[in-house]
């Protein structure tokens, strides 16, 4: 029995478990028989005194995971929470509700991460995330890796890439054995998006750069969401076929409006096939799109009705230009550069705007210009690439990111070295992060530094804190 909690609001908090004998077999081990299984909610971890209590049902169609949406919750309250099942019970989870709407709220604390990358390292970072003071997790996908095996693994994986559900299952029932991915999950509730990974490298809408066919990329992506959606709590309903609405918004009393994007499921196919490529045709295609139509406008409405002090967003794929010699990554909104500039463009009318942003495995602090050619024109927001937990060079060093990015005037800071995440601690007045590494993954246990602060202020100021 697994645990995790996810998308706090002020008044509940979605619990998550699933039922299995044997991770790594077909149906977890389990009989094709429904399950019924209690779980409890309480302010107190030894959970004597539950406030909530309830009966539900791990399915065999679900793989035996159950959600529960638990309501009726204190806001900005710290519970605790399990399950019981044949007199047995779970380990006990900590979760947190979020500050109700238009209440003043001083401070609010968090962590960015995402790219966990089961053979690239150990979850070296993830033991240490486990113990942060924090409301939430922001994690930005690559929550599994759809690879084949890796020659350089620190820890193999087996197989090939999923294709079907149980193979999908599989993988994510692996990453879940972790213990320190464990004790993340039962310490925060996750706030959570996906990236191409959970389904195939680079894909976009029905296409991938592995898979031929359209029909067969929409056949994974099936596979893959219900997957998703059976083992990340994420408040969505059951994906139907190859469709799973996973854009939403969170609002955290007056002090900031959250608002998580999906940028695989509605996105074109990009210019160059989304590879890097030197002076890629196409980028600016105005009929190229990340979001999506419905999705954009959905965005585009937010931000402005948005009365909170902040408006921060959860991203995936790297939104500020980050060209070297003509060379982008065409998968990045680098490729779709009519629909950055209209965002751009609604970003202006709307201040104190922080993009968060997963996929490069490196840290990057950007200022993001409404003319992203332009350093000296209007600063609409600040973007803050975070790292990766494993994925990457586990250990070697890379400097193509940063070669590129010192030459970049609206790029502040750039680190590709470092394995961790990003803390982040919102104020009224400033956004403080500090981007935390571990000094290897290549081992199961190592020490955490800082090794970077900054300093967001209103009005998109960007200060070395
Ligand atoms: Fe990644
Ligand atoms: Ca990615």
């Amino acid at each position: 029995m697994g645990i995790a909690s996810g998308d706090p609001l002020h008044d509940r908090v979605l619990l998550w478990t699933r039922l299995v004998k044997d991770a790594m077999a077909n149906d977890g081990g389990m009989a094709p028989a429904d399950v019924e299984l209690e779980w409890v909610i309480a302010k107190d971890a030894e959970l004597k005194d539950p406030v909530k209590s309830g009966v539900a049902v791990a399915r065999v169609e679900d793989g035996h995971a159950v959600r529960v949406d638990v309501a009726g919750l204190e806001a900005r309250t710290t519970y605790y929470y399990a399950f019981r099942v044949g007199g047995v019970q779970s380990a006990v989870g900590r979760t947190r509700t979020l500050p109700a709407p238009n209440t003043p709220v001083d401070t609010i604390r968090f962590a960015v991460a995402s790219c966990q990358n089961w053979q690239d390292g150990y979850y070296t970072a993830h033991a240490h995330l486990a113990k942060e003071d924090i409301d939430f997790v922001l994690f930005l996908g690559d929550y599994i890796y759809d690879e084949a095996l890796k020659d350089t693994a620190v820890r193999p994986h087996d197989g090939n890439p999923p294709q079907t559900l149980d193979q999908y299952r599989r993988r994510h029932a692996l990453y879940k054995t972790d213990p320190n991915l464990q004790a993340v999950h039962a310490a925060h509730p996750w706030i959570a998006i996906w990236d191409d990974h959970e389904v195939s490298g680079n894909y976009a809408s029905q296409f991938a750069i592995d898979i031929p066919s359209p029909t067969e990329v929409v056949a994974r992506r099936a596979a893959a969401y219900r997957a998703y959606w059976e083992h990340v709590p994420v408040r969505s309903k059951a994906p139907s076929g190859p469709s799973m609405q996973l854009y939403r918004q969170f609002v955290i009393g007056d002090l900031a409006r959250l608002v998580m994007l999906d940028g695989r499921q509605y996105k074109s196919r990009p210019p160059c096939d989304g590879r890097i490529r030197r002076a890629c045709e196409g980028r600016d295609d105005p009929s190229l799109s990340m979001l999506g139509d419905a999705q954009e406008k959905w965005l585009v409405d937010s931000l402005g009705s948005s009365t909170e002090k902040w408006r921060l967003l959860g991203n995936n794929v790297m939104m500020a230009p980050l060209l070297y010699a003509s060379i982008t990554n065409n998968d990045q909104w680098d490729g779709f550069t009519s629909e950055r500039q209209r965002l751009l463009d609604a970003f202006a009318k709307n201040n104190d705007i922080v993009v968060f942003t997963g996929d490069l495995h490196a840290t990057l602090m950007c200022e993001l210009h409404q003319d992203p050619n332009d350093p000296t024109s209007k600063k609409v927001g600040i973007e803050v690439v975070g790292t990766s937990i494993s994925s990457g060079s586990p250990d070697g060093r890379l400097d193509l990111i940063t070669h590129a990015a010192t030459r970049l005037p609206h790029i502040k800071y750039a680190n590709e070295n470092a394995r961790g995440y990003v803390l982040c601690e919102l104020t009224p007045d400033h956004l403080s992060v500090a981007l935390r590494a571990v000094n290897t993954v290549a081992e199961r246990t190592a020490d955490i530094q800082t090794v970077a602060s900054w300093k967001i202020g209103r009005g998109s100021s960007l200060v070395a804190a």
